[in-house]
């Protein structure tokens, strides 16, 4: 439609919504569909949050705040990375969005000029190779594949850095992989950045609090003191404390760097929520004992869909370090004729017949820019996700 920006033709629509939308399809035609597309924990926010929310209602905390958050809440901000990342901010170095979405949008916003490049590793969270374009930025994806566990190797990230990058996003545990990086994974990463002094790093933290097995989480400026300067510390409140819907992100980094990220949600949307902040300064500075519970059943989760994945034929899973996601490959099916008599070329081709002949809803890898995989979300009913996996097998052993 002409009438339409160019920017946004440049923009492609969410290739995670043809799965979506047919899942929905056969869902309203009375199949029993399972859905393991989801990205939010299937936990309720804690009680103690949802108190503080209706205390804030109840004591008029009802108007608009600071553009950016409000003081009590980029103080909690402050100290949760004081606390947990060893990272010292000051409140001007805090900025606070309605998601951890719209804090990343900010800062390329604020950014990306013509012909700016930002490294993005593959396989990557849907969004960012489209933030980048709508910014107005060029996305040069990474391949991060299986053999480096999903993570990016030092040389491959030197060599995709030109003069023209101004970002490299780092995301660990990775959504859709679920790879974390260890402290000498990331050092490995940040002494590249360190060399190439026009780069700045945006971590996206999202999954801090999800990881399993004794793994220890690292930051990169925690990491690399050196690249305090150039990194934006990005984190929110959505997957850690079950608060997907009360849309709050942020994130610490150079003062003017912020500031400059608060002109942008300024003439946008302005401060988010005031109720959910309030909600936020409670989930950071109240108890945090929902965390190891909701843990102990990811992680149970993690080793179910895992062990049983790898008993399906041609399907190979890694167990990965955090998150709540797994992303097999299906590259043994590929080629093969699956139950529904198509022929799967890919994996978008994996997916659909999957769900056409056993109503299971999974994501492709394409979408997340490296195939052929596939992303399932173990954020849901482990009853749900047991008889998932069962038909998974099922499809499986039915491809010729
Ligand atoms: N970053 C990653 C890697 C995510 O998976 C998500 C949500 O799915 C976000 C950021 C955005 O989270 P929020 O709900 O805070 O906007």
């Amino acid at each position: 439609m002409a009438f339409l920006s160019d920017t946004l033709s440049r923009v492609k629509p969410s290739a995670t919504m043809a799965v979506s939308q047919k899942a929905s399809e056969l869902k309203r035609e009375g199949r029993d569909v399972i859905g393991l597309g989801s990205g939010e924990p299937d936990f309720d926010t804690p009680d103690n949050v949802k108190d503080a929310a209706i205390r804030a209602i109840r004591d008029g905390h009802t108007k608009y705040t600071t553009v950016d958050g409000m003081p009590e809440l980029k103080e909690a901000v402050a100290d949760k990375f004081a606390r947990e990342n060893n990272l010292a901010y000051e409140t001007s170095q805090i900025t606070v969005g309605s998601g951890g979405k719209q804090v990343l949008y900010n800062a390329l916003m604020a950014t990306l000029n013509e012909g700016d490049e930002v490294v993005i590793p593959a396989p990557y969270w849907v969004s960012y190779p489209d933030m980048v374009l709508l910014a107005g930025g060029t996305p040069v994806p990474v391949e991060a594949g299986p053999t480096t566990g999903f993570k990016l190797s030092a040389e491959a990230l030197d060599a995709a850095i030109t003069p023209r990058t101004k970002w490299v996003i780092l995301n660990s545990p990775s959504n859709p992989s679920g790879a974390a990086y260890s402290h000498d994974e990331l050092k490995a990463l940040t002494d590249v950045v360190v060399r190439h002094e026009h780069v700045w790093v945006m971590t996206d933290d999202m999954y801090e609090h999800l990881v399993y097995d004794d793994f220890a989480f690292h930051t990169v400026a925690e990491v690399e003191p050196a690249l305090k300067d150039r990194t934006l510390t990005v984190n929110g409140v959505s997957k850690a404390y079950a608060m997907t819907g009360w849309r709050i992100g942020y994130a610490g980094g150079p003062a003017a760097l912020v500031k400059a990220m608060a002109k942008v949600q300024s003439q946008s949307t302005s401060n988010p929520s005031s109720i959910s902040q309030w909600a936020a300064v409670e989930a950071l500075n109240g108890t945090q004992a929902h965390i190891d519970r909701n843990n102990a059943v990811f992680k149970d989760r993690r080793d179910l869909v895992v062990s049983m994945l790898n008993q399906a034929n041609g399907l190979k899973c890694p167990t990965p370090e955090g998150a709540f996601y797994v992303y097999p490959s299906c590259e043994g099916l590929m080629g093969r004729r699956a139950p529904t008599g198509a022929v799967m070329e890919d994996d978008e081709g994996f997916v659909t017949a999957l769900l056409e002949s056993e109503g299971v809803a999974v994501v492709q890898g394409s979408a997340f820019g490296l195939g052929p995989h596939f992303r399932i979300s173990y954020a849901t009913a482990t009853d749900a996700l047991e008889e998932a996996c069962r038909r998974i097998q099922r499809f499986c052993g039915a491809v010729s």
